[in-house]
């Protein structure tokens, strides 16, 4: 970068012989003026030790500074050696605070039951030694600052302390100062030096000059030696800056990209050193290319020496923080120096300086002092309240800098209010000495200084500016949050008057916000513009606690509630003083009563939904009911000049609003209001606006007389004229096309009339506790539907401390189902609590209500009782309340029922809507109700005036003439239209009827009442009895109708079984492979070798799914195709590290038994013509470019790379495999020659077609020819053979054997398409081979048997591939293929005169794979024997005994060391002791290389287990190619497998006959094999040994408690970025490793792009596919490729049966294993590409997503 500078490390170096920090501080203890000793030193050393200039290097810098400049400090302060002299100062007994500050995503702990607020944390080791761990908890991760809670007695209400803090000893509690116990001599010297280092370090951290430093620090030579410094922003982006440095510094990408880190996570990094000159051209530069844009990036030019003495100011600070670690003393010390007043008097002290210039401090320099602060000042008990009350007097001024600072609130010191402000006592001495409260929100207020006329705030013309600035004033906000969050446990008079007043500042903040944001209804046309309406929503959602809290507090002391309450109503009083001027006065006349109010219409005039005053009064209101004070002291209440009727007159028109709102009339005014409408009765906002708004009507009705009360709610709702005269509703009714609208109002007042009379829950209200108002709720919500728990909590409001006390109330009313694998655990409501349902409920929304509704009907009608749906009991009002009742029997209100019931007789009216009606017969059931509640109360001794039963009865009069409520009841209870509401009349006229009895029997006769209810009761019981028959009926009738609906099923499933493949696949696959009895007993069924059986004959008949016709199987017919996906896996790899090499000259031929890297073939098993196929697949292609010239993006798949969605099922494909007919039966006339004859003829015409070919290649090298076999024509081709066995197909299967070769290869080696290429048949063979492994290892660990077990798709797949790879060697040229047979052939026999390159070690190849690839390509050299000696099928079963030995050989020799030696008693079998020769044997080969195992039981238990695997899949193998049925032993997984298994492979079952009857021909291969040089190596450890049986791989193991997690990932430093904190720790599952994704400093670049770590990942650790889990998110990552991935549900559930993607929530995360295992499978089964797919199609958004930069 810059020009090679003077090798300061040699200078250094002389410095660092010389120097003795002991002598330096013996120097200063002489001294006389200790500061300027000190500085003289620092003046020395600080430019000489730091900042060198980029050259030196760290640690050699570090050691510097700790042996030349902390060194002394540490020597001074304890007079001697610091080594010695630390560990003294400690004083005994434990650290009573932890005082542990958090890293950037450690999880937190915080305990729901015991801590004081939400804000007190533990750190994981605090919480694991806590009483907390078996509480509710809840766990959330740290955005970094902040420190563990434990220890601190004021944040927990119990348990403290955990285990490791607690303090030794009880007494030592007592304030003492810790000072006292500090050798003096150290108490003075520390309070010397740590003045000198703490001022020095403000000093410089305040310093603003670029080119000075501060006096006794100026260096004796200046050197002309500068930084260009460059300071972060939030303005520019990443890009921006790294774009400008290269520019401006022209440095390489990688350099800007770690500048910009650096200045991101510092705040400050220097980007260029040198002269002066130099550096300020570099500033030019960045200044002016960014300047154009908006405000530059901050950019200075300083001297290095200041540089270097503000970076040792840092390193001072810490080295403060780190020595007061050591003792209480010193810490008190350090505070005091710190708070001590400076010479300019009030702020002058350090603390203060530094405070105070907060926000011109750079990132890095702000961490450090936070960090000291908390470290000091906030662990000491004193200062703590100390600083506290600095903090509250520099409040208005912090908080004024903050907003004019662009940092994150984080990294500002204003942050600390949380530290301070949540200790209670703390917060309450500021209120009370500091006035705190007040402070905070007159700062705040004054913040927002948009208003309109009437002082309200105004935020619809904000400037971006006062957009930002009223996002930072909301923190304030939250401070107060912090001060209320718990109301004082007494109440001094001081605290009185200090909160009063700052309520009183709090309701002129109300006050600002009462009426703000006014509408208009907007008739004619729309509104333009939509009015902004966030903000003051925004403004609204952060005080709803506020507000709350204020009330609570409120509640705990009656002298302050009062107080408030009259305070408020004043406040209330002047909003309103102009409310009712200019209105029009008006008297309204209904059911004889008059009322006197004004003309007011919502239609028309302005009207807002912000009413915090209003409501405000009405929560304390409530209070006082609570009280005796209100029933005691009514004199205290003086309403001054607010009647009732002004009371209710805002909130009434802001529920008139929404009911117009609802009924359509506001539709011009656009989805602002709307939105608005939405957040009134929305959770988050309703307990302070909609509730007390539907409070304050119940105030004001119970206070006045309750017709009044109706007419003035009618007449606001513009509806007086309708009720006033019945005919005049019809005159109405004809001239007004708003009918709708109307019957819309109608039903919205009723429903406001119930919940007026009826919402009794809220304490204060009604005789309720607080828990019955959340268990009312959550009962709501379960009538609706069962719930998760979850949904529950969000639809319950949460109170300041984040609950919301579900978890006390849910068991008494809801039952707990656990979830399965997919889902969640859901509550369901007890069946006794449905009688408490009431359909009017105030917060339901109407379609909650619909739904309610039926789901209460239904249940009612399974229970065979009636529809009816009255409403439930309610509890008692309380005393002020009381009145309300009176509006259920009020004139007015019969009235109103009488006309809708008059309505309701003509069936098609149009007048009155079934609702209306509905809550008309609501309301007459609750006045029943409570007439019956208050006669049982009474029993019988007072007189009941609640006489609703007997007023019903009275004909109506004017308006409404006709009959009576009850004669009108009567009438309607036969009607025909009216049938859905037939039981509920009937209910209300049984009621009507049980209330007179019970008045009859209460007035004295009563003897006739027993007698009475008996009829009745009969007939009720008959009614029952009638219903449960009838539901009886229904549960028959719906039984028959299942069933036959299941058969109609069954039936079509048969016509369709293409279709149902998966879904019948365990019928099917039982069905298809169970033996038919006519075939041969299980003793005879070989599947290899030429006493094989099966295959030939059969005719195979498949379906198109693209044309639906029907086609035979044949070689020469039509072509026909099953869908795949290949893909490449390293699912069963046991050796991650081994790469793709070069593809290029990659040699698949021999695959190692690591199987590193496989190619795996899948299928959804839905078969087409190859015509029909190609035909589907161009149109894919068209649309696909169609598509891409319209828009950019990707679709779930890459048609470039031959990706297409099966037609039918739309599963992932990229291929497709041709079906091929069944193989031949065996040819029985030819002889069959023993294996040494088949072996020796082989090995010859293996050599001479060696020698041929070579021949042709190599021109005429002539050398001894070797000996042609008879019969054996070496390049002979003749005709017959050319024209069958080479050419067995038609030109379109032909070419399909073509089209899977090709795809096979080129996904395999990641190549492109070269049909010429050798290495194309191999491909092939090698998937055959490798999906053949993979699936036999799935049904060993899954405990199935080897056949009949698997899906239908599965078996298709692998019966086609195996068919089509053992053809697909005729479209290769042979003599490649031949070739290959020879190198094959190699490996287990010496090919004589042979000249191939040194064949591989028999340890280093899969045995599998040998085999499947020898007996695939040997057809190759077959083809030219005309001897027709020799039969294809026994030399398979000859390769098969062949490779079996070379295997047995290899278990033997890679897995027998190691095993717990344990000897079996009694006789040695056979099988025992020819394992025990052979072993023998291969000693004598290999000599010490080999354990001395003397057990043969031990050694046959080996083999047989290492053996087993290679048998399975080579008897799946056979099946497949041989279409030999299985035997019914295999079907199982019963006893007898081995014996079966080698039976039907042609074997013996003592394996070792192999060997042993053959000794003298395997004797010397064996030799062979053991003397290669490669086994040696291997054995010694110089390759990768893999044993037998190789172990299935697994995701790794993840641990129970979610946290562990978190805490390991908060520990995971980016592995790029020296030493940071990684923002998206992502934890591979399949390895284990932890990666640093989603970021720029990991990324990489993988074939020319840059991905992030986990798609680089994949491609070393899944060739491609990935499998992840997010750590913070808590969310499962799948990602296929480069462009593929979607989120998979996280296998970690809370208790109530659900995940917390993005750990939201904070519940506590178990591991759920069946979840886990399922990933695990689909992994395993190689599915994760397909859910991919899956999920991409069903989620377009997904496909949006970068997935290459996770
Ligand atoms: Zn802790
Ligand atoms: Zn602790
Ligand atoms: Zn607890
Ligand atoms: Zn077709
Ligand atoms: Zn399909
Ligand atoms: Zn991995
Ligand atoms: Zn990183």
């Amino acid at each position: 970068m810059a020009e090679p500078s003077r090798d300061p490390p040699s200078a250094l170096s002389a410095d660092f012989m010389s120097f003795s920090p002991g002598d330096t501080a013996s120097r200063w203890l002489a001294c006389a003026d200790l500061q300027q000793e000190v500085y003289r030193h620092l003046a020395e050393y600080v430019p000489r030790v730091l900042c060198q200039g980029g050259g030196v290097a760290e640690q050699r810098e570090e050691l510097a500074l700790q042996l030349m400049l902390l060194a002394p400090l540490e020597w001074f302060l304890l007079g001697g050696e610091p080594a010695a002299g630390l560990p003294l100062l400690r004083q005994g007994g434990g650290e009573a605070l932890c005082g542990h500050v958090f890293k950037v995503g450690e999880p937190t702990y915080s305990c729901r039951e015991c801590a004081a607020d939400p804000t007190c944390v533990l750190c994981m080791q605090c919480f694991l030694a806590s009483v907390h761990r078996h509480h509710r908890y809840r766990m959330t991760t740290s955005g970094g600052g902040g420190f563990c809670d434990c220890g601190d007695a004021e944040a927990w209400k119990t348990g403290p302390s955990c285990q490791n803090h607690t303090p030794a000893d009880r007494n030592r509690e007592t304030e003492e100062d810790p000072v006292s116990l500090l050798p003096p001599a150290v108490e003075e010297r520390s309070y010397s030096i740590f003045s000198i280092i703490l001022q020095y370090a403000v000093d410089l951290l305040t310093w603003e000059q670029e080119d000075q430093l501060p006096a006794g620090l100026e260096p004796q030579q200046r050197s002309d030696s500068y930084y260009c410094m460059l300071f972060n922003d939030e303005v520019h982006t990443y890009e921006q800056v790294i774009y400008t440095l290269q520019k401006a510094v022209s440095c390489s990408q990688k350099e800007a990209v770690s500048f910009a880190t650096t200045v991101d996570r510092d705040g400050r990094k220097s980007v260029r050193f040198g002269d002066h000159q130099f550096c300020e051209q570099a500033k030019a530069v960045i200044v002016r290319s960014t300047s154009r844009q908006s405000k530059p990036l901050r950019v200075q030019v300083m001297h290095s020496a200041l540089v270097a003495h503000q970076c040792f100011a840092l390193k001072a600070l810490s080295w403060l923080g780190q020595i007061i670690q050591y003792s209480d003393g010193l810490r008190r010390i350090l505070c005091q120096v710190g708070l001590r007043p400076g010479p300019e008097g009030e702020n002058s002290s350090l603390v203060d300086r530094l405070m105070l210039n907060d926000s011109k401090m750079w990132k890095g320099a702000r961490n450090v002092y936070h960090q000291l602060l908390m470290n000091s000042l906030l662990m000491d008990r004193k200062f703590k309240k100390l600083f506290a009350i600095r903090f509250a007097k520099n409040y208005r001024r912090l908080q004024t800098d903050f907003m004019e600072d662009d940092h994150d609130r984080l990294v500002s010191v204003t942050a600390l209010s949380v530290q301070l402000f949540t200790v209670p006592t703390v917060a309450r001495m500021l209120m009370v000495e500091e006035n705190l409260m007040m402070t905070i929100i007159r700062t705040f207020v004054d913040q927002l200084r948009h208003r309109d006329a009437q002082g309200r705030f105004q935020f619809d013309r904000y400037t971006a500016q006062q957009a930002f600035k009223f996002g930072r004033v909301q923190s304030l906000i939250g401070d107060l949050k912090y001060v209320l969050i718990s109301p004082p446990p007494q109440w001094s008079q001081q605290l009185r008057t200090k909160f009063l007043d700052g309520f009183e500042a709090f309701l002129d903040l109300l006050r600002c916000m009462q009426g703000m944001d006014p509408v208009v209804r907007q008739v004619g046309q729309h509104i333009e513009m939509e009015p902004e309406w966030e903000a003051a929503f925004t403004l609204q959602m952060k005080l709803t606690h506020i507000i709350t809290m204020m009330q609570e507090w409120c509640s705990t002391d009656e002298h302050v509630l009062i107080e408030a309450y009259k305070k408020c109503l004043s406040a209330l009083s002047q909003c309103q003083s102009g409310l009712p001027d200019g209105e029009q006065p008006i008297s309204l006349s209904l059911a004889g009563h008059t009322v006197d109010t004004f003309r007011y219409q919502v239609s028309q005039e302005k009207v807002s939904i912000h009413l915090p005053v209003c409501r405000l009064l009405a929560g304390l209101h409530v209070l006082l009911s609570r009280t005796e004070v209100a029933s005691r002291l009514p004199e205290q209440l003086p309403l001054g000049d607010l009647s009732p009727h002004l009371l209710i007159e805002l909130p009434l028109r802001c529920l008139v609003l929404c009911a117009q709102v609802h009924a359509g009339m506001w539709r011009r005014n656009g989805f602002s209001l709307i939105n608005q409408i939405y957040y009134y009765h929305n959770v988050k906002c309703r307990v302070e606006m909609f509730d007390k708004d539907l409070a304050m009507l119940q105030v004001g009705a119970s206070m006045m007389d309750p017709n009044h009360f109706l007419m003035i709610v009618l007449s606001r709702f513009e509806l007086f004229h309708t009720f006033s005269a019945t005919d005049l509703r019809r005159r109405f009714r004809e001239a007004n096309k708003d009918l709708a609208q109307q019957n819309t109002l109608i039903e919205e007042m009723l429903h406001l009339i119930i919940m007026v009379v009826g919402e009794r829950y809220v304490p204060g209200v009604g005789q309720v506790e607080p828990l019955d108002e959340v268990r009312r709720e959550i009962l709501h919500q379960l009538c609706i539907r069962p719930m998760a728990h979850s949904e529950l909590v969000k639809a319950l409001p949460e109170n300041g401390n984040k609950e919301t006390g579900l978890e006390r109330v849910i068991d008494s009313v809801a039952s707990f189902r656990k979830p399965g694998v997919t889902g969640r655990g859901l509550y369901e409501l007890r069946p006794e609590w449905s009688k408490h349902f009431d359909l009017y409920f105030h917060h339901y929304s109407r379609a909650d209500q619909s739904k309610a509704e039926e789901a209460q009907r239904k249940l009612r009608r399974q229970n065979g009782e009636d529809t009816a749906l009255p409403p439930p009991r309610p509890p008692p009002l309380c005393p002020p309340f009381a009145s309300l009742v009176n509006l259920l029997q009020s004139d007015a209100l019969l009235a109103l029922e009488g006309a809708v019931l008059q309505w309701a007789g003509e069936p098609n009216g149009g007048g009155w809507t079934e609702s209306m009606l509905q809550r008309v017969l609501h309301l007459v059931a609750m006045a029943l109700l409570e007439e019956q509640q208050q006669l049982e109360s009474s029993g019988g001794d007072e007189v009941v005036s609640f006489t609703f039963s007997s007023k019903i009865t009275r004909p109506g009069e004017a308006p409404s003439t006709s009959g009576s409520v009850l004669a009108l009841l009567e009438s309607l209870q036969s009607a025909p239209h009216l049938e859905v509401h037939k039981d509920m009349i009937t209910w209300i006229l049984k009621m009507v009827g049980n209330i007179k009895t019970t008045r009859e029997r209460t007035s004295g006769s009563s003897v006739s009442v027993s007698h009475g209810r008996r009829p009745e009761e009969t007939v009720r019981d008959k009614d029952k009895a009638e219903r449960k028959r009838k539901a009886e009926m229904a549960r028959l009738r719906r039984e028959k109708v299942m069933a036959q609906m299941s058969e109609m099923q069954k039936h079509f499933i048969n016509e369709n079984k293409e279709l149902f493949q998966q879904s019948m696949e365990e019928l099917e696959a039982a069905a298809e492979h169970s033996p038919p009895s006519s075939e041969p007993t299980c003793a005879t069924q070989i599947c290899v070798g030429p006493r094989r059986v099966g295959g030939a004959e059969r005719h195979q008949l498949v379906t198109c799914i693209l044309c639906q016709e029907e086609q035979e199987v044949r070689g020469h017919g039509r072509a026909m195709v099953l869908a795949a996906f290949i893909q490449r896996s390293t699912v069963l790899s046991k050796n991650r590290r081994r790469g793709i090499l070069d593809p290029e000259r990659l040699d698949p031929l021999f695959m190692h038994p690591d199987l590193s890297v496989g190619v795996h073939t899948a299928s959804c098993g839905h078969i087409m013509h190859a015509t029909c196929w190609r035909r589907y697949f161009e149109a894919v292609q068209q649309k696909e470019q169609r598509r891409q010239q319209r828009l950019r993006g990707h679709t779930s798949y890459d048609v470039e790379n031959g990706e297409f969605l099966c037609p039918l099922c739309e599963c992932l494909s990229n291929t497709v495999i041709p079906l091929l007919p069944h193989a031949c039966s065996p040819d029985r006339s030819v002889e069959h020659p023993c294996l040494e004859t088949w072996l020796k003829r082989t090995t010859q015409q293996a050599a001479a077609l060696d020698s041929t070919h070579r021949k042709q290649s190599h021109g005429a090298a002539q050398q001894a020819e070797p000996a042609v076999p008879d019969g054996f024509g070496v390049g002979f081709v003749p005709r017959d053979v050319t024209s069958t066995l080479r050419n067995p197909f038609s030109s379109g299967v032909g070419e399909m054997i073509n089209t899977f070769s090709m795809s096979a290869y080129k996904v395999g080696l990641k190549v492109n398409p070269n049909e010429q290429d050798p290495r194309v048949p191999v491909l092939s063979w090698s998937t055959c081979a490798y999906t053949m492994q993979s699936i036999e290892r799935l049904l060993m660990d899954e405990k199935k048997p080897l056949f009949g077990s698997l899906p239908c798709r599965q078996d298709d797949c692998l019966s086609s591939l195996t068919r089509f790879s053992s053809a697909c060697w005729t479209a290769a040229p042979i003599r490649t293929v031949q070739n290959h047979f020879i190198r094959l052939l190699s490996v287990l026999v010496l090919v004589p005169d042979s000249q191939l390159e040194d064949a591989p070690c028999f340890l280093d190849v899969d045995m599998f794979h040998l085999l499947v690839y020898s007996v695939l390509s040997y057809s190759s050299l077959h083809s030219l024997d005309q001897s027709g000696r020799s039969s294809v099928d026994s030399a398979h079963l000859h390769l098969l005994h062949l490779v079996t030995v070379a295997h047995l050989v290899q278990v033997l020799l890679t897995s027998t060391a190691g095993e717990p030696s344990m000897d079996q008693d009694g006789e040695e079998s056979e099988e025992e002791r020819l394992t025990c020769q052979l072993y023998g044997r291969l000693r004598d080969h290999l000599g010490r290389c080999l354990p001395d195992v003397s057990s043969g039981w031990r050694l046959w238990r080996c083999v047989r287990a290492g053996v087993l695997p290679f048998l399975r899949t080579a008897a799946l193998f056979f099946h497949y190619m041989n279409s030999a049925s299985p035997p019914a032993d295999l079907l199982g997984t019963g006893p007898g497998q081995w014996e079966a298994l080698c039976s039907y492979l042609g074997l013996p079952s003592n394996l070792l006959l192999l060997y042993q009857n053959h000794r003298t021909l395997l004797e010397p291969l064996i030799h062979r094999w053991c003397c290669h040089p490669g086994v040696g190596q291997v054995l010694h450890g110089g390759g990768v040994l893999v044993r037998f049986p190789r172990e299935s791989n697994r995701l790794i193991d993840l641990p129970e408690d979610y946290s562990i997690l978190i805490n390991q990932a908060s520990s995971f430093t980016c592995p790029r970025s020296g030493g940071d904190k990684s923002r998206a720790p992502t934890l591979c599952l399949v390895c284990g490793c932890m990666l640093c994704s989603q970021s720029y400093c990991c990324q990489t670049e993988v074939e020319g792009d840059d991905v992030g770590a986990c798609t680089a990942h994949t491609f070393t650790c899944g060739a491609g596919i990935g499998l992840f889990l997010r750590v913070r998110e808590s969310q499962v990552l799948f990602v296929a490729g480069k462009t593929k991935g979607c989120f998979y549900p996280p296998p970690y559930l809370d208790d109530y049966g659900e995940t917390d993607p993005g750990l939201k929530r904070g519940n506590p995360l178990h591991l759920c294993s069946e979840r886990y295992q399922k990933i695990e499978r689909l992994w395993r089964q190689h599915g994760i590409a397909e859910v991919i797919g899956h999920a991409q199609e069903a989620n377009q958004t997904l496909v949006a997503i970068d997935w290459q930069h996770l």
